[in-house]
């Protein structure tokens, strides 16, 4: 029998998942939720609750749905603005979680964050009761940044750090970060269509110096750079981490099955 690859062999080694999904994941071009997306992506989620694995989500996208909720606040800039479209908008994403994991009698939970908790021993303690309490029982917790008590001193800006502290806190075994590409290249695909895909990276800090990090796409915020900011956090926590393409149909079944492009950021200690 062939032996499986890197990816592979991690992917179905690791039992508690992080999985971070983004705002060009989560949303149609117009900024409604991607409801097939939605839906698969909890069809796979419960196959591998049902397997055996524990998956909390990270979402982004409340800033997205508010304003497709909303309409006439688009062109609103002013903070207080952006602020109230993340508190219509986080409404319409936890309906759409809750409508798409009840067809499995699955029951999500809403946890909002900012960086003030991850600083704050007594909070982040009380974090990781809720996250092991809430997946002890088989809930699907479902984590955003506190969009509307956030200002930039309190922020931590965007999901990808999210879901790498939260990885951190909750001992994840694999943080999985669902973008609108198959991984890193060595120049942004976006504009590249010659960029070649780097499928391993045994050192997240190193590889911020040898890519081309172009812009961010769509309705994204953080880009390429936040993902590797994700890596480097997880890796040093012995946590290796997946980036791959959230717009592949059954993504996640397909990287827990016969696999799909992607690139694994392995620790320091686990690159043979
Ligand atoms: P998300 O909303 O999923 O967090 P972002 O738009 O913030 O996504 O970041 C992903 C984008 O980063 C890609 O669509 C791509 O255009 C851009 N990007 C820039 N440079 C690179 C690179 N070297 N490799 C991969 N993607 C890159």
């Amino acid at each position: 029998m062939e032996k499986p690859d890197v990816l592979s062999r991690t992917v179905k080694a690791a039992r508690k998942i992080v999985v971070k999904i983004g705002s060009n994941t989560i949303a149609n071009a117009d900024g409604s939720i991607n409801r097939d997306f939605m839906n698969k992506l909890a069809d796979d989620t419960a196959d591998l609750i049902k397997s055996g694995k524990q998956v909390v989500i990270v979402s982004s996208g409340a800033g997205i749905a508010g304003i497709a909720t909303i309409n006439k606040w688009k062109r609103k800039s002013d903070l207080h603005y952006k602020q109230a479209l993340c508190a219509i908008g986080q409404v319409e994403l936890m309906d759409s979680y809750r409508k798409a994991f009840a067809a499995h009698d699955i029951h999500v939970a809403q946890i909002l964050l900012t960086n003030e908790d991850f600083s704050d021993t007594n909070r982040t303690l009380h974090i990781r009761n809720t996250l092991f309490t809430l997946v002890d029982e088989g809930v699907v917790p479902v984590i955003n940044e506190n969009d509307s008590v956030s200002v930039d001193e309190i922020k931590i800006g965007d999901n990808d750090n999210l879901a790498a502290l939260t990885s951190n806190l909750w001992d994840a075994d694999l943080l999985i970060l669902l973008s609108d590409i198959d991984g890193v290249y060595d120049r942004n695909p976006k504009e590249f269509p010659d960029a070649a895909l780097i499928e391993t990276v045994t050192d997240s800090t190193e590889i911020l110096g040898r890519i081309h990090a172009g812009a961010t796409n769509g309705f994204g915020t953080g880009g390429i750079v936040t993902k590797i900011q994700a890596a480097i956090k997880v890796n040093a926590f012995g946590i290796p981490m997946v980036l791959t393409n959230g717009k592949v149909p059954g993504v996640l079944a397909r990287l827990f099955g016969e696999s799909t492009r992607a690139t694994i950021f392995l620790p320091e200690d686990d690159d043979e």
